[in-house]
């Protein structure tokens, strides 16, 4: 009995959740090898940016994987979740670049080996800052095999990767239509762009053809790219336009001639039907050049201004060409008109800069060989995502996949292993520097650029796992189980995760994708810096508990969709904890030391209320593991809420309490071991949401298991369901409710006992009415209990309810005293009668209403229809007991 003594009375998440975390750190819990025997069970983690600080969103991110890493762990399977971080090529070195600007150091400056030693250094000052924090939230992921996507072994992947496809010729460098960032100054990725609805212009310019008076009208919305056109087109088969096929224009402000061409992609319903075509500075334009023949001219430099190409607007910025150029047609008197228009517009994923379609020397991998297998991975039911919407958006991505633009020109990430030839450029694709070219040379160039972040990020499910070696580990946990990621990646990354697992492992990196949304703030706006409205995981960690977070994050969510957070959620949810804490302390108060050991007696001994709670636990069992097998994480968490907070706590714990106290040893026996064992139950369920406080109770509770990590999930038990005692109890549950409403409803306090009168014509729930008398005195304040089967002898004043199959009566002398009750009604009606002539009176008053702001005179509205009702029920409480 002095067993839960040693349990500290209030539960303080700060000190439990630091110790337990180391405990099972040193213990070796997060590894694998905690289950030798199971079958593996993985799941990588999508590395967070070594920029980056643990924000909502990764706590989000997070909490869904460890409730499915803790949950398989706890099934047996040798649960792997291996944790690891990004180098973010782009987003570090911004960082790095704007650290140097404060010492008015440039890139140039320093030099690439002393940029990428500052880099080093950032990247190993602030690499630790996000694991630990990811520790903080609770996360049991294997520490031991941390990697980082500049680790040697990726880098040797990545290399392994390049010179594969390179051989195969999936990799090649070429002149390509890119997107440019003319502030970061390098190539992106189509994913890396993300395109805005905005509010421009179509100019209507007209280009004079060659000898003759007539004109031909193009519409543009970028006028500043004219420098760089080399034809105009219609489509083939335009019939206004027919006969100038072939012809040339003189293109104004250049005074240079280009010809007329047709061609299938002009949209015959686009302005005026004819384009001009900028292939070094559109794509659509840049394939009509490829099939055409016509000359690429760059006119502007990589800042975004305009060349030597460009002729008299060289040295000029885009803009300041657009408005140059524009004014230049209409001093020619070639401009015709000018109307609004609502295009499509592609800023820098990073900066927000307006990015630039150019023509470059890239290094492309080629996606349509690759992308095919990808598809029919998903197609076949391979790889499945959750939900199942987010195939199509997946497929239709693929099925339009262009060629990757993997070429960076920056500094930090992985340097192409390319070397080129000084003397007959010669280009070389090693993992070393070559000795020797078949020229004879030996000096070489290494390529200057490094790859797209998420080339080593699209290996991260086997390179994290020793590929290109044969390791143990790779056997073992490829392909992953599931990857958990929000939609928003899915191109830059799961797409690219996919191909690459087929092309370099034979078979696809994991079976399930799991997409969830992101978290929106209460009035579901994206949380941001400008508005203010971003919540710091760390600090409600602090604040309420790391339990507690996971909880409201994890509540009310369904896959695929975004969740919204709510500060009293959080504020109910460490409520919660602290309900749990009570109940486990008051448990540990009332039991035998040793009561585990008696099971055979307390069987023995069971009634239809322990028999109830056993079987809705059963019930729940498997209700949780069906909800977490379908990824219905949200689900599972708010019917463990549910089964804890009214069934446990609220009612088989009061149920309870007679017995407990009572002289009855066998009995008490039986209701002791059923409060342990369904707790203990319930806590392993709960353990995966909230790892923190199960832990800690289960500790403390009888049993011989070292923690709770490492116990074994609960199993739904045939022999655990009893049917009939669930109703009996459910019946008695709800009669008790009634009773109490009934009280309620005449304010009568507890304290005050009153007699209970039953009529059930059934003789079975006559029976469960009778035995349950004890609940009735205790729940439901009742004096004594009297069944009947028939209505007679039925005191005159009663107040009466009616539940199922049993109607219920209390005398109503025994609920209130009927002078004082009419003497108080009497007094309530007089104020009322008051307020309500006042407020009558104003409402009366011409003056007021007409004179009054709305909202005064709304008020007073709401005032008379509160009152009136008020006096209602006083006059009819006053009815009832005047009779
Ligand atoms: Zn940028
Ligand atoms: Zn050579």
């Amino acid at each position: 009995m002095e067993e839960g003594n040693n349990i500290a009375k209030v539960y303080n998440p700060d000190e439990v959740e630091s110790r337990l975390y180391g405990k099972w750190e040193e213990r070796g819990y997060f590894k694998p090898e905690v289950n030798p025997e199971g079958k593996p069970f993985t799941i990588v983690m999508p590395p967070p940016n070594i920029t980056g600080q643990l924000h909502i969103g990764h706590a989000f991110d997070g909490t869904l994987q460890d409730i499915l890493i803790r949950w398989k762990r706890m099934q047996g399977y040798q649960a792997l979740w291996l944790p690891g971080t990004d180098h973010a090529s782009i987003a570090t070195e911004v960082k790095v670049v704007e650290a140097m600007k404060k010492e008015g150091l440039t890139k140039r400056e320093v030099g690439r080996d002393g940029f990428l030693e500052r880099a080093w250094n950032w990247a190993n000052a602030y690499r630790g800052r996000i694991t630990s924090q990811f520790r903080k939230l609770g996360a049991s992921c294997d520490w031991s095999r941390e990697r980082f996507t500049m680790d040697e072994g990726c880098s040797e992947a990545v290399k392994e990767v390049f010179i594969k496809l390179y051989n195969k010729g999936l990799i090649y460098r070429g002149n390509r239509i890119i997107n440019w960032c003319p502030d970061c100054k390098t190539a992106l990725s189509d994913a890396e762009v993300e395109y805005e609805e905005q509010h421009g212009h179509l100019w209507y310019f007209r280009y004079p053809i060659k000898d003759s008076d007539e004109s031909i009208v193009i519409a543009t919305t970028r006028p500043e790219t004219i420098p760089g056109d080399s034809a105009v087109a219609v489509h083939p088969e335009d019939e206004r336009y027919q006969r100038l096929i072939g012809k040339k224009v003189l293109l104004p402000i250049m005074n240079r001639e280009i010809p007329i061409i047709a061609d299938e992609y002009v949209d015959r319903e686009f302005g005026t039907g004819v384009v001009k075509i900028t292939p070094a500075h559109d794509p659509n334009d840049f394939e009509v050049g490829l099939r055409h023949n016509l000359p690429e001219i760059k006119v502007m430099n990589e800042d975004a201004t305009m060349n030597e190409k460009a002729g008299k607007y060289a040295g000029l910025t885009r803009s300041e060409a657009r408005k140059q150029i524009v004014e230049d047609f209409k001093n020619l008197g070639l401009l015709q008109k000018i109307e609004d228009h609502v295009h499509n517009v592609g800023a820098c994923y990073r900066c927000s800069t307006t990015v630039e379609p150019i023509t470059s020397e890239q290094w492309f991998v080629k996606m349509e060989p690759l992308a095919k297998p990808a598809i029919e991975v998903v197609r076949e039911g391979k790889t499945r995502f959750i939900p199942e919407r987010f195939e199509k958006i997946y497929f239709n991505w693929m099925e339009n996949i262009k060629d990757w633009c993997i070429s960076r020109q920056l500094w930090w990430g992985h340097r192409i292993p390319a070397y080129y030839c000084q003397e007959c450029g010669e280009i070389i694709v090693a993992k070393e520097e070559p000795k020797k070219c078949k020229c004879g040379s030996t000096t070489f160039k290494q390529e200057e650029d490094v790859l797209d972040t998420w080339f080593s990020s699209a290996l991260w499910p086997f390179s994290t796992l020793g590929w290109p070696e044969d390791t143990q580990d790779l056997r073992k946990h490829y392909p992953n189980d599931v990857l958990v990621t929000g939609y928003d990646i899915i191109f830059f990354w799961v797409a690219r995760m996919i191909f690459s697992g087929i092309e370099q492992m034979g078979e696809t990196p994991f079976r399930d994708v799991y997409i969830h949304g992101i978290v929106r703030d209460a009035q579901g706006r994206k949380m941001s810096k400008s508005l203010g409205n971003g919540v710091d995981p760390l600090e409600i960690i602090k604040d309420f508990g790391a339990d507690a977070l996971r909880f409201t994050l994890v509540t009310g969510n369904s896959p695929g969709n975004d969740t919204r957070w709510h500060m009293e959620k959080v504020e109910a949810n460490r409520n919660f904890a602290n309900k749990i804490w009570n109940a486990a302390r008051f448990v540990l108060m009332n039991i035998e030391e040793d009561i585990l050991q008696k099971e055979e007696q307390a069987k023995k001994y069971w009634i239809s209320a322990d028999k109830w709670i056993i079987s809705r636990c059963n019930t729940l069992v498997q209700e949780v593991t069906d909800n977490l097998e379908k990824y219905e994480l949200g689900i599972a968490a708010a019917k463990l809420y549910d089964f804890i907070w009214n069934e446990y706590c609220d009612w088989y714990i009061e149920l309870v309490k007679p017995r407990l106290y009572g002289e009855e040893k066998e009995s008490k026996i039986a209701a002791q071991y059923t409060l342990v064992m369904v707790l203990k139950k319930t806590l392993k369920l709960l353990h995966p949401f909230m790892p923190f406080i199960t832990e800690e109770i289960f500790t403390h509770l009888p049993g011989e298991e070292e923690s709770i990590m490492i116990s074994s999930w609960p199993k739904f038990e045939k022999e655990c369901t009893y049917k009939e005692e669930e109703k009996e109890i459910e019946m008695v549950m709800s009669v008790i409710r009634s009773i109490r409403n009934a009280r309620a409803e005449m304010n009568v306090v507890p304290s005050r006992k009153a007699k209970v009168i039953f009529i059930a014509t059934n003789s079975a729930i006559s029976q469960i009415l009778k035995k349950s008398e004890i609940y009735f005195q205790k729940l439901a304040s009742a004096s004594e209990i009297i069944v009947k089967t028939e209505k007679k002898e039925i005191p005159e004043n009663v107040v009466s309810a009616v539940v199922d199959q049993v109607e219920i009566f209390i005398p109503l002398e025994d609920l209130v005293d009927k002078e004082k009750e009419i003497e108080r009604l009497q007094k309530e009606k007089e104020n009322l009668e008051k307020e309500l002539k006042r407020v009558n009176g104003k409402l009366s008053n011409e003056g007021f209403v007409s004179k009054a702001p709305f909202s005064v005179v709304e008020k007073e509205r709401e005032k008379q229809k509160k009152y009136q009702e008020m006096m209602e029920k006083v006059l009819e409480r006053l009815s009832f007991y005047q009779r």
